[in-house]
């Protein structure tokens, strides 16, 4: 590009006082001016100075520093009316010229940020993935002569991270005229002027990445009033000037920089996925599919087609993409509309590759393991920034940045203790609170969770309940609304139809590896080439199904129908009336918790078809999959009814009565073996009276950590508490 002509100081001046005349500025810089210091920024449309005059337009995104910094505020002073101006120049920074709305052609990802940027005026995009603390920074310094005491002013660098001490003391301000190596300097803080100062750093969406691209990160420097605005998770639009300073091995400077942008103004984004707004002829596609009477199948093969069967699984995920409803209580709570998922499997399932798939195709999808090597984890934390001199940041973590989409989360059991603590607040709330180092904080974390946990003891075990298999506190389990366990039991018909399912995935790659794919060689049947390609290839397109997606949450809403609720409702009584029913004590069904899970699913299916309605088919499709859920891991086959407790309880209601039953045998046999009896003598016993072994060692080893029996050498002891 051919660079512009520099004009002259005065020249800019004229033509932002023209500018600020015939564009409506005037009565705005005074309002300002006015307000000052409560107000501290003039907002320009850079649309505006576009409209003014397109050279001049360009001028300023050439030459930032002289056209905004310098004559474009000599420009907004000379505008003030006098006591005004007294009052701003007084009081630096003075009035800060924010252009905003910067033209689509000046936007540069920040991953696209060259030295040709330099100097000049860009805009760029990302979500706050740091952000100090509000510190002061020099403007102008006003320094003691160490030989003669007087004072003198030195304006300070931006750029530079050090202290520009004056090179002599000056005459002209009073001084004595002494260099620097025949006299010093002390500042004094209190006589010298400072600006507010944040250093963010802003990380690329993902949105824009393709082929496991890493996202890049760039520091953004706040100034004044532009400080505190956004915090970790936000995802903005910088509008800014690209910086560049070497780059330094203690005193020395390399030939090499570093860049970071200050910024001129700052903007959230409008409106979410905005980068997913469907075209004309895609909503067009996605009203046609909304329509389709296989809806649902067609989105639930178009997840991870690979992958064979665990269509229920498939069919949760699908809805969990679009989500319930998240609404406000009228006293002010907060209600999640965000489903979480769980899958519990054995190694070499397909958890993580249904994870990867998810991630992709939802809307701010976010793949991270639990074990994650950033120091914010899952959720946040205050760190040392050595990017901002070794001051404290507060640094997003996984659930921050997936604000508003879908964090797929693997080996979930091996997150840390931190973010096991902050984990509660973070899935109901779905806020974050980080409480350290000076920093106060609350994130917002609205997104839903997709997990993955492998069982503590390697292998799924039915007769274990949830909390004693999967290594994570009984609350966080209740706060999932479905978990569903992925085994890989050997069994005949099934691995018949995974293998054709994996032959048909390689075959069809094969094939379309081909020069000519018509040319399939003998002893390749073409048909069941077809057949085969249909099963594996996704009905639907993994771009128009994110904008499906995007469409549904931002423009649906649906409302609960008379019908449905009334079907919800029976549905919790029902089984809670079946469960209290019972002989003795009864196990307890299904929660509050569990209700609202319902409802939320059945939101989500009637998202799922952009209807504004849950029809009575929504409820049947949420409590098909719902108790499917259930009736895998929370069935008490004895009592014919699910018990909650065996997901989220420290023992089920089954091992409880059992638990009761084997404890008052043990009182028995040590009333007459007042030494006690050994494990052996209480297994043999315990099949006499119906136990299954290894439930009753199960039981036996609960009863043992609960203090309700003892050993000593071998031999138990347990105590009637009657
Ligand atoms: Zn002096």
């Amino acid at each position: 590009m051919e660079k512009m002509k520099r004009l002259d100081r005065e020249t800019v001046r004229a033509k932002w006082l023209e500018f600020f005349e015939s564009f409506g500025y005037v009565a705005e810089i005074q309002r300002v001016g006015d307000n000052f210091p409560e107000e501290r920024s003039l907002r320009v449309l850079f649309g505006d100075v576009d409209h003014f005059d397109p050279d001049f337009a360009l001028y300023v995104l050439e030459y930032p520093d002289q056209a905004i910094f310098d004559a474009g505020k000599a420009a907004v002073l000379d505008t003030l009316l006098p006591e005004q101006r007294e009052k701003v120049e007084a009081r630096p920074p003075g009035i800060n010229i924010r252009l905003i709305e910067l033209p689509d052609d000046s936007f540069v990802e920040v991953r696209r940020l060259r030295h040709e940027h330099v100097d000049r005026l860009i805009k760029t995009s990302g979500i706050v993935k740091r952000a100090t603390a509000v510190r002061p920074r020099l403007l102008e310094g006003v320094f003691r002569c160490k030989k003669c005491g007087a004072l003198i002013r030195e304006p300070q660098d931006a750029l530079s991270r050090t202290i520009r001490e004056p090179i002599e003391c000056y005459k002209e301000q009073g001084g004595c005229g002494k260099t620097k190596g025949q006299t010093s300097f002390d500042i004094l803080p209190r006589l010298s002027r400072f600006v507010d100062m944040q250093t963010i750093q802003i990380q690329e969406e993902m949105e824009g990445l393709r082929g496991g691209a890493q996202p890049r990160s760039m520091q953004v420097i706040l100034e004044d009033d532009l400080v505190d605005v956004v915090f970790p998770g936000d995802r903005v639009r910088i509008s800014g000037i690209l910086r560049a300073v070497p780059q330094r091995r203690g005193q020395e400077k390399l030939n090499r920089f570093d860049t970071f942008i200050e910024a001129v103004s700052i903007e959230m984004e409008k409106t979410d996925y905005e980068s997913l707004e469907p075209s004309e002829e895609e909503l067009e596609e996605i009203i046609d599919l909304s329509t389709s009477p296989d809806l649902v199948e067609k989105i639930k093969n178009s997840i991870a087609p690979n992958i064979y069967g665990y269509s229920e699984v498939k069919e949760a995920i699908a809805l969990q993409m679009f989500g319930g409803v998240p609404k406000e209580t009228p006293g002010g709570a907060r209600i999640r509309g965000d489903i979480h998922i769980l899958l519990v499997g054995d190694p070499g399932t397909a958890k993580s590759q249904i994870l990867r798939e998810v991630a992709a195709i939802a809307p701010r999808g976010i793949y991270a393991s639990g074990k994650s090597a950033s120091a914010a984890g899952l959720t946040a934390t205050a760190v040392k920034d050595e990017a901002s001199d070794g001051r404290w940041t507060l640094e997003a973590g996984t659930l921050v940045l997936a604000d508003m989409g879908t964090a797929c989360i693997d080996e979930l059991d091996k997150m840390s203790e931190q973010d096991r603590s902050a984990m509660h607040e973070a899935m109901e709330q779905q806020t974050i609170t980080v409480a350290k180092a000076g920093i106060n904080a609350t994130l917002r974390a609205r997104c839903s969770i997709l997990g993955a946990a492998n069982p503590k003891k390697g292998r799924f075990d039915t007769f274990l309940t949830m909390v004693d298999q999967i290594d994570m506190p009984p609350t966080l389990l209740s706060r999932f609304d479905l978990i569903f366990v992925m085994t890989d039991e050997p069994n005949e018909q099934k691995d018949t139809d995974i293998a054709s399912h994996i032959l048909a995935v390689h075959r069809v790659g094969e094939v379309a590896r081909q020069r000519d794919p018509e040319a399939v060689p003998a002893g390749v049947d073409v048909d069941l080439l077809d057949v085969e390609r249909e099963r594996v290839v996704a009905p639907i397109r993994r771009d128009l199904l994110r904008k499906y997606v995007a469409y549904a949450k931002k423009y649906v809403f649906p409302i609960l129908s008379d019908e449905a609720a009334a079907v919800i409702k029976d549905y919790y009584v029902s089984l809670r009336g079946r469960a209290a029913g019972q002989e003795g004590p009864s196990p307890v069904p299904i929660t509050a918790r569990q209700l609202e899970a319902v409802i939320r699913l059945s939101e989500a299916s009637a998202r799922m078809r952009l209807s504004s309605v849950v029809e009575k088919e929504d409820v049947h499709r949420a409590l098909r999959i719902f108790n499917y859920y259930l009736s895998k891991i929370a069935m008490d086959t004895e009592l014919g009814t699910y018990d909650i407790d065996m997901i989220v309880g420290p023992m089920s209601h089954r091992e409880r009565k059992k638990g009761l039953e084997l404890r008052s045998l043990i009182v028995e046999m040590v009333k007459e073996r007042r030494d006690g009896v050994t494990l052996e003598e209480i297994l043999e016993e315990a099949k006499e009276h119906g136990f299954n072994e290894r439930e009753a060692e199960i039981i036996l080893e609960k009863l043992h950590e609960m203090g309700e029996i003892w050993e000593s050498g071998g031999r138990f002891k347990a105590v009637s508490r009657r």
